[in-house]
């Protein structure tokens, strides 16, 4: 009875230790296998941060476009690369979203972080820039991007001051009352300063 007992555990042992092995090899296979992939990741991106240094940023998008087909998180480096790329390709609502990963992920400190701040401060510029155009391609018709004929007077009633020659500004004290500074004690602008005015080009006298 003993003996079989003994038979029967030195069965089970080395049946469980064989399991372990195939276990630990198919660990193996799998280690090596995400290793390999993960090379091939940092070699391809080592190609983009290449291919950005001569400026062929078509190419580079182009790749980049493809590691992010493959990969299932996005490496923070390669955040960077396509904020620069995209901002390169005049893709500046694109670029400034990139580059405030990199930022999000690397604070101030990270490798790229001086470029990524200095390149997003561009492109948010540049965004702004788009706006205005598109606002003007859309035929916005901007009162101030015009001059306005003020009539035969060539007069105009203060608009600050509706004429009246003072400003009053009630406060929690009562009313205080100050002198117009734009119409110099008139109540009315000249046609030119109306204009200056409206683009608000026209300073107050401090007086
Ligand atoms: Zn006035």
């Amino acid at each position: 009875m003993m003996k079989w007992g003994f038979l029967m555990m030195l069965v089970v042992v080395s049946v469980c230790a064989f399991a372990q092995t195939e276990q630990e090899k198919l660990r193996d296979v799998e280690m090596q296998r995400q290793a390999n992939r993960l090379r091939n990741l940092e070699r391809q991106i080592d190609s983009v941060a290449l291919l950005i240094d001569q400026q062929q940023y078509v190419a580079a998008d182009a790749k980049i476009v493809n590691i992010l087909k493959t990969v299932r998180s996005v490496p923070s480096d390669l955040t960077f690369y396509l904020g620069k790329t995209s901002f390169y390709l005049q893709k500046y609502k694109q670029s400034v979203d990139w580059l405030n990963k990199y930022i999000q992920l690397k604070g101030t400190s990270g490798q790229f972080s001086e470029e990524a701040i200095n390149l997003k401060t561009k492109g948010e510029v540049e965004l702004l820039k788009e706006k205005q155009t598109e606002a003007k391609q859309a035929g916005e018709l901007l009162s101030k991007d015009f001059d306005i004929d003020c009539g035969p007077t060539g007069k105009v009633a203060c608009p600050v001051c509706n004429g009246s020659t003072v400003i009053i500004k009630k406060t929690y004290l009562g009313e205080t009352y100050k002198t117009c500074g734009y119409c110099n004690h008139t109540g009315a602008l000249s046609c030119e300063d109306y204009n200056k005015l409206l683009k608000g080009q026209l300073k107050a006298s401090t007086q």
